[in-house]
């Protein structure tokens, strides 16, 4: 086996405008912890990463309060103003540390809840892969496309379809270069994976829980934390 190192890549300097909090929700709390601090805890605790980065907002006053400021194994950044902006300022920071070939995992702030089975078996998938995929889990209800006054204008066949999850994991050397052509040719990049694509690739899709959930509107807080208490790793 070829050792490779893996790089964590946390983008956390979105302000979560659905969560309707006067704070970002990454510094929102499930039983007095901050997300923030339950996501990289979690996933750091897994011992797979040479080192991680963490992406936060420019205004941002919350990060000095939580555990994780003192954590030696996290570097910070300053984010940008889309995630993608963000993910390249994180990546650039690894310039001089990650080698081409490396495999850097991106993964949101706001999904605590990451099954740690789930990222083994993502790493474990694609270790001898040239380009990464992404957790991703099967589309389960029937899917409507709308019309424009809001009516049903078709079921869409939701035998192919997935929903795209983190960590997404890719080649340092690739997700910088398709980071950057997808914006300079004025993409809507909204993962990892659709520059990837757009640079021609095909990343794997591996099958991850779905309570991987992306903690986005207030209902979702709730939810998060019953799944924290209730997962076995
Ligand atoms: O808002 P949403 O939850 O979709 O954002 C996904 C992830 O991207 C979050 O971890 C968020 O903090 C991050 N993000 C970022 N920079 C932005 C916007 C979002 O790091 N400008």
């Amino acid at each position: 086996m070829t050792h490779r190192h893996y790089w964590l890549l946390i983008p956390a300097a979105g302000i979560g405008q659905r969560m309707a909090a006067d704070i970002p929700k990454q510094y929102l709390q499930i039983d007095d912890r901050y997300i923030i601090d339950i996501t990289l805890s979690r996933l750091l605790s897994t011992g797979h990463f040479a080192g991680c980065v963490v992406a936060l907002h420019p205004d941002d006053t919350h990060w000095p309060l939580t555990d994780s400021a003192s954590d030696e194994r996290i570097i910070t950044c300053i984010g940008g103003a889309e995630r993608v902006d963000s993910v390249r300022s994180g990546l650039d920071i690894l310039s001089d540390r990650a080698a081409k070939d490396d495999w850097v995992l991106v993964h949101d702030v706001a999904r605590p809840c990451l099954n740690l089975a789930d990222l083994a078996r993502l790493i474990e998938t694609l270790e001898d892969e040239p380009v990464g995929g992404l957790l991703a889990v099967p589309v389960s209800d029937t899917i409507k496309r709308s019309g424009n006054a809001g009516q049903v204008e078709t079921t869409v066949n939701r035998a192919d379809l997935w929903r795209a999850m983190t960590p997404q994991q890719f080649r340092y050397g690739l997700l910088v270069e398709a980071l950057a052509q997808a914006q300079a040719d004025g993409a809507t990049i909204t993962d990892e994976s659709s520059a990837v694509e757009a640079a021609g690739y095909h990343p794997r899709l591996i099958e991850g829980r779905a309570d991987n959930i992306k903690i986005t509107v207030p209902e979702d807080l709730a939810l998060a934390g019953w799944i924290l208490r209730h997962l076995d790793n």
